[in-house]
């Protein structure tokens, strides 16, 4: 049985062993969003579901810093176009740099957005100033780890994927 961890604003963060999550709920350190009804932990004096869904109280999680992927930054972004906010699937999705490489523009997680093709041949090699367009929002390396949402096992539990950013296929 596995736990998925919840950070303080109630994105997934990770899924985690149920002794983990034992653990992080003994400790003070998370609470219960949803909990096995049929899966009970017995100690000496208790007894416990285990918990399915944890959220952490502590806002600032040490957690690793997510990989820098063009699909992490689909999950990240929700696979929505940053300049027409609309929804696409990957195969209709492309990267762009909104500061273009051509003048300087990094790849990474603050200069690298989700864009759709039509909206990427609009910009081309301009700023989004430049070619009139509004990003969605400001692109931020993220602080949950999006590749939790592939990484699901069969006996998981079918809820959890509420929790996640929804993909469209
Ligand atoms: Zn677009």
């Amino acid at each position: 049985m596995r736990t998925l961890l919840l950070d303080s604003t109630f994105f997934p963060v990770k899924i985690i062993s149920w002794q983990k999550a034992m653990i992080l709920l003994l400790t003070g350190r998370a609470e219960v969003v949803d909990e096995y009804d049929d899966f009970k932990i017995r100690s000496v004096t208790d007894s416990y579901n285990l918990p399915k869904i944890l959220r952490l109280y502590n806002k600032h999680l040490s957690s690793k810093s997510v990989k820098f992927s063009r699909m992490n930054v689909y999950w990240r972004d929700n696979f929505k176009c940053q300049y027409c906010y609309k929804k696409f699937p990957t195969s209709h999705l492309t990267f762009d740099h909104v500061m273009p490489v051509s003048r300087g523009g990094g790849t990474s997680w603050q200069n690298v957005v989700t864009c759709c093709v039509r909206c990427n041949n609009k910009k081309a090699n301009k700023t989004p100033q430049e070619a009139g367009m509004t990003l969605m929002k400001k692109p931020v390396m993220p602080k949950w780890s999006p590749q939790l949402c592939l990484r699901l096992k069969k006996d998981d539990p079918s809820e959890w994927t509420e929790w996640f950013p929804s993909k469209v296929t």
